[in-house]
Formats: C-alpha cells, sequence, structure tokens
C-alpha cells in the first residue's frame, strides 16, 4: 500500500482513483490549490462536481482545509498530522502573496488571542497577512 493509499484508508475514505490522484497533487504541491488548479492537474475528465465532493470529504476528515483566497475563490491546504475528523481546528496565520496570488499557511505565526464581548459568541478568528512571498522576493 502506497502512503496516499494508507492514508485515505485511516481516514475511511473511498479508495477512488481520483481521491488518490488529488491527495499526491496535495503533498506534492507546494501552493495550495483551488479548484480551477486541481481541474488544470488532474481533473481534465472529472467535472466540478467530482472535485468540491472529493474536496468536501477530504476536509470533513482533518485532510485540508479552506485558506482564504485573493480573487475569495475556494483554496485548500493540506492539514499537519494533527489534523483529523474530530480535531480539525487551526491556530495559524494565513499568507496571500501579491504577486503569485498564491495563499500560504505560516504554522509559525499564531491568531492572536480575542477577548469575548458580551452578547457574542465567536467561533473563528482569521488573521490573513499580505506581502511578497519568499519565491517572488
Ligand atoms: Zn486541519
Ligand atoms: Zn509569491
Ligand atoms: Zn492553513
Amino acid at each position: 500500500m502506497s502512503i496516499s493509499e494508507e492514508l485515505l484508508s485511516n481516514y475511511g475514505l473511498r479508495n477512488t482513483a481520483f481521491r488518490k490522484k488529488l491527495l499526491k497533487l496535495f503533498q506534492n504541491s507546494e501552493s495550495t490549490l483551488t479548484v480551477e488548479k486541481i481541474k488544470d492537474k488532474i481533473g481534465r475528465k472529472n467535472d466540478k462536481v467530482t472535485i468540491y465532493r472529493a474536496l468536501s470529504s477530504f476536509e470533513k476528515s482533518g485532510i485540508i482545509h479552506q485558506v482564504p483566497d485573493k480573487n475569495n475563490v475556494s483554496r485548500y491546504a493540506l492539514c499537519t498530522s494533527t489534523c483529523n475528523s474530530s480535531n480539525h481546528t487551526h491556530h495559524h496565520a494565513h499568507f496571500i502573496c501579491d504577486h503569485c496570488d498564491n495563499t500560504l499557511c505560516l504554522e509559525e505565526i499564531d491568531l492572536p488571542k480575542i477577548k469575548t464581548i458580551k452578547g457574542f459568541k465567536f467561533k473563528k478568528t482569521e488573521l490573513i497577512i499580505q506581502g511578497s512571498c519568499p519565491k517572488c522576493l
């Protein structure tokens, strides 16, 4: 069993050829991935519904998480190995490059602790940093 097959079966996901390819793409990709990019790389024959379905089950299983995107399209990044379906929260900042439009996870930067305000219930904090990534500098 290859690493990606093992990962998929650990997560209890249907081990289709497309999902295997998708997982490999995330593992081998330096950048985070949009649906368009996935379609470009492996999705020619697969319709968007197939891609969205695979992405959403990967997300539920703690394999990938959604990251902000410069043009507000859906973009995903591989999770660290500590994520699974029941523990899938992130406390890191995200970086959007002004030049290549890539979004990167900045695991080194923790989200600031936000004091709750009376009458509100906060669910999620997002910290987005913009600038130039190492590749574009
Ligand atoms: Zn995660
Ligand atoms: Zn860049
Ligand atoms: Zn991230």
